[in-house]
């Protein structure tokens, strides 16, 4: 009797101690939704939320303070395109053979915290063996530290195309990878491979509608997918609530994916004037990812980085990409932030506002783009993107304004995470 007097007791402290709220003073206070920034604000968090977001600063009676007086507060960061489970460098192709699953599994861990310390509270994984899926969940389940992730497990691709994972490698080792790997040819296999991945538990679907960079194959930008195929892939993954997000760097594979029904436009590299209309029309996305260029164009310079393959379609691609995505922002094509982290260091995902600034794009769009754009995108625009009373407690900070200073945004200071608070 007397253990269950104290065991309640002990339950009630715990209580207490959880339901604790946290005050939050804010310098500044980027307000998403409006796009202004307010000043002198407070923010206050019970467990995992924000209850309340007041005016001037509120002192805590016994609950916690955390002082960002001489700060720039907004919500987390959402990145639409990374792949948490890996890192290019010069032995990524070798990697493939000689990494098990768990190898691949303890890299991710450290490729996730990285990411959430930058200030990315949120992001949509497009693609990797499929270990991104036990990542989200143990994230998920607090055992590692690291942002929301969206994954689309592994990408979906034709025979040779650009995320077939046998690509390049002797005819020993090849088998015959089908839907279940990811590899369709058919209406039937789409719908398959759709499937497969719901059933392995993916968020969304990823397909390569268009040759890529860093695949070892000899087109960067050909159409890959037939318009029916990719049809019954964006058909079959509305019946499982998923959408889809289509690589792509040629015109026409962008536009058989858009005709066929994909959310989003990764790279959109070669993207032609009516191409931009047809995003429009049908309420497509481009995700820029800029610093991918950037970087396979400086890297494809240094001799041996890269599969010789590769060299002569990052020299091609990787410039293209600022100046089409300069060109889309112009003609109105919604944007929505996203990096491709993994193609570079992760972390690393706050140069892409400076990219897009340099373009053009105002910076508190740019902000917009990786908070409320997304998080409507994500269909969590009533949870993430804004902090405002009701919301998930996804809080960072920054030391300038980065409307005045944009790279203020590769140094955030600041991550609280659903209500934890992870750099300070
Ligand atoms: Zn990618």
């Amino acid at each position: 009797m007397k253990k269950i007097v104290l065991l309640f007791i002990a339950f009630l402290f715990m209580q207490n101690i959880t339901a604790q709220t946290t005050y939050i003073l804010c310098g500044k206070l980027i307000d998403t939704k409006s796009g202004k920034i307010n000043t002198k604000k407070t923010i206050l968090v019970k467990e995992n939320k924000i209850v309340d977001v007041m005016d001037g600063y509120i002192m805590p009676k016994g609950g916690k303070l955390i002082d960002l007086r001489n700060k720039v507060v907004m919500p987390g960061l959402i990145d639409m395109h990374v792949h948490i489970e890996q890192e290019f460098d010069r032995n990524t192709r070798l990697n493939s053979f000689i990494l098990n699953e768990a190898d691949v599994a303890f890299n991710s861990v450290g490729f996730a915290k990285t990411t959430l310390l930058n200030g990315f509270t949120t992001v949509r994984d497009l693609g990797g063996t499929g270990v991104n899926i036990s990542v989200r969940n143990a994230i998920n389940k607090g055992k590692i530290p690291g942002p929301r992730v969206f994954t689309a497990g592994k990408s979906l691709a034709t025979t040779g195309g650009h995320a077939d994972p046998t690509n390049g490698s002797s005819r020993k080792l090849i088998g015959n990878p089908g839907p279940k790997e990811g590899v369709v040819n058919s209406v039937e296999d789409a719908k398959k491979a759709v499937r497969q991945r719901y059933k392995n538990g993916a968020d969304c679907i990823k397909i390569t509608a268009t040759g890529g960079v860093l695949s070892v194959a000899k087109s960067g930008d050909n159409p890959q997918f037939t318009i029916e195929e990719v049809k019954a892939i964006c058909d079959t993954a509305k019946d499982y609530g998923m959408h889809v997000a289509a690589h792509a760097h040629g015109d026409e594979g962008m536009q058989r994916a858009i005709i066929g029904g994909v959310k989003t436009i990764e790279h959109g590299t070669y993207m032609s004037n009516e191409t931009m209309e047809l995003m429009k029309k049908h309420d497509a996305y481009l995700v820029p990812t800029i610093t991918a260029g950037k970087e396979v164009e400086e890297k494809a310079k240094i001799a041996g980085f890269y599969p010789e393959i590769v060299v002569p379609k990052a020299l091609a691609v990787g410039p293209q990409i600022q100046g089409t995505f300069a060109k889309a922002y112009k003609k109105g094509v919604g944007i929505a932030f996203g990096t491709d982290a993994g193609v570079f260091k992760h972390g690393d995902n706050g140069k892409e506002f400076g990219f897009m600034v340099e373009a053009g794009m105002p910076a508190m769009e740019t902000i917009q783009s990786a908070t409320i754009t997304n998080a409507m995108l994500l269909k969590m625009d009533n949870e993430i993107g804004q902090i405002n009373k009701g919301f998930f407690a996804d809080i960072i900070a920054v030391d300038d304004d980065p409307t005045k200073n944009i790279a203020t945004m590769e140094n955030v200071v600041f991550v609280m995470k659903n209500g934890i608070v992870y750099k300070k």
